[in-house]
């Protein structure tokens, strides 16, 4: 099974179609089914390293603004408790919360899944990303996650690689500030190359533009760590920064 990073951009993708939902779908369309699904979104950024356990996880609207239709989206699979417990023990000896009623299916995972599964029949774990830990603590995560790939689960990342929603430009529909499409141009030549590289972003001149917070960047490097620990680098499934800040480029591995 391979492993995918998803830039998901606008909450609006979720009931939109469009080149990069569609490449979403595409993907899917290529591969077996999965066993399970383990996701690690943008917008579970916590202290901890924590995993949902609970049979049913409830879909979370985590956001302000947007219309209706958008909060009436459900994506109702079912959890995994099984799962959960498989990725505690891969990541052991770090302590694991197992969630059973707090988080469940925020919108960095559901707005991707509907368009990868949308039936919502294939049982989702997510897992937080730890604020309190390194770059390369989270790219050593990915590695420990690999062995699921044998084991019939999707790992998929669900962030963007550029993400500053303060200078995002509605006039730019297809394209990036030159700054961002410089960064996100050596994210797509570092996953081509050595994906483990990924976590010396830090020293790129466009960083702090760029990845102004990280939670967005982070699932990227969990997905370059997959791809570390099995030798392979990653192919571009979509690319491409939208409204000036942000970049749609979305990779597998494996
Ligand atoms: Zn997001």
């Amino acid at each position: 099974m391979p492993a995918v990073f998803v830039g998901h951009g606008s909450p609006m993708n979720a009931i939109h179609s469009n080149r990069h939902t569609m490449s979403w779908s595409d993907f899917v369309s290529g591969l077996d089914s999965p066993r399970a699904i383990l996701a690690i979104s943008a917008h579970w950024h916590v202290p901890a390293v924590a995993v949902t356990a609970m049979p049913s996880p409830r879909t979370i609207h985590d956001f302000s603004g947007f219309p209706d239709e958008l909060f009436r989206v459900q994506y109702p699979a079912p959890g995994s408790p099984e799962l959960a417990e498989r990725v505690a023990e891969l990541l052991s000896p770090e302590p694991v919360v197992r969630d059973g009623e707090k988080w469940g299916l925020d919108h960095g995972t559901w707005s991707v899944l509907v368009h990868m599964f949308p039936d919502a029949d294939i049982p989702v774990v997510q897992l937080s990303i730890d604020a309190r830990k390194s770059f390369a603590e989270h790219l050593a995560i990915g590695r420990a996650l690999a062995p699921l790939r044998e084991e019939g689960v999707l790992i998929v990342g669900s962030g963007n690689m550029v993400h500053n929603l303060s200078m995002i430009d509605w006039h730019r529909e297809e394209s990036g500030f030159e700054w961002a499409e410089d960064f996100d141009r050596w994210t797509r030549e570092v996953l081509g190359t050595n994906p483990a590289s990924l976590i010396d972003a830090v020293s790129h001149p466009a960083y702090a533009s760029a990845v102004p917070t990280d939670e967005h960047f982070l699932p990227a490097v969990y997905i370059a760590g997959v791809a570390d620990a099995i030798g392979s680098t990653g192919r571009v499934i979509t690319g491409g920064c939208t409204m000036g800040s942000l970049s749609m480029t979305s990779f597998a591995v494996g």
